[in-house]
């Protein structure tokens, strides 16, 4: 499904993705760590298409169709979704808005009508339902006041709604009380289908208790130094990093 290759990056004179390889497919979760700098919100920033990054090697791929020539929005419409590691506040739309219109983006962007409002409701009844949201937490504004826990259930509910063939959900579990991770994983699990594929970038192995990945990557200055499956994510809960920056 994403096949990246060779992948250079960077900002300005700032070389920061330095020769990326992963290959992602259908159906299968994959882990990315590594220790705070490392270009993991980069990588996915530039797997989305923000165009803040510059591309100066490689190619990423989805479903064969090289990527680069295409906008953030194109992106999505092709079924990336990237949760934020900051989510951004839109004062005075609801939490509900803001879906029916990501929705009806989605749709008008691949020819189709907009969704009619008694399926859009029954969409957004069942996936609330699914990660525990309640009603009162559809009629806010979009992350106005929201509390840490609040945000990431908003940005996985965002997931749920738009069932994306790829999520990339950078440091989801960041500030997350033990509760709010344990609703933010189920509500992941139960999107996780044999179609679409996950990416989940963390700094610490707790979430992955919740979510397993199929495969953990490090990501340490810009490359994947090392790559193997779950244990992994336990070696490095207890060496840390340290021992991955002496090897590099
Ligand atoms: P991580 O998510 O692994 O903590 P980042 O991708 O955020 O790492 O950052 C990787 C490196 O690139 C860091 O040294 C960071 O300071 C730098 N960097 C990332 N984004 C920018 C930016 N917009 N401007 C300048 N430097 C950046
Ligand atoms: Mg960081
Ligand atoms: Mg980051």
């Amino acid at each position: 499904m994403l096949s990246i290759k060779n992948l250079h990056a960077g900002i300005e004179d700032k070389d920061i993705l330095k020769g990326i390889n992963l290959e992602v497919k259908a159906g299968e979760v994959h882990a990315i760590m590594g220790p705070n700098g490392s270009g993991k919100s980069t990588l996915s920033a530039v797997i989305a298409g923000n165009e803040n990054y510059e591309v100066t090697d490689g190619s990423v791929e989805l479903d064969g169709e090289d990527l680069a020539d295409l906008a953030p929005e194109e992106r999505a419409h092709k079924g990336v979704f990237l949760s934020f590691q900051y989510p951004v506040e839109i004062p005075g739309v609801s939490v509900t808005n803001f879906m029916k219109t990501a929705i009806n983006e989605s749709r008008k962007a691949k020819g189709q009508e907009e969704m009619p409002a008694n399926e859009m409701l029954k969409l957004i009844r069942e996936k609330s339902e699914l990660l525990e949201i309640d009603r009162k937490f559809l009629s806010r504004s979009l992350n106005e006041g929201f509390s840490g826990g609040e945000k990431k259930r908003n940005e996985i509910f965002q997931m749920a709604m738009l069932e994306p063939k790829l999520a990339i959900l950078d440091e989801t579990d960041s500030g997350l009380d033990i509760d709010a991770l344990r609703i933010v994983a189920n509500g992941v699990n139960k999107l996780k289908s044999e179609n679409n594929a996950i990416i989940v970038i963390t700094h610490y192995q707790r979430l992955l208790d919740y979510i397993v990945p199929d495969f953990v990557h490090v990501l340490y200055n810009g490359k994947i130094v090392k790559s193997g499956g779950k244990e992994l994510a336990y070696e490095l809960e207890e060496k840390g990093y340290d021992w991955i920056k002496a090897e590099n």
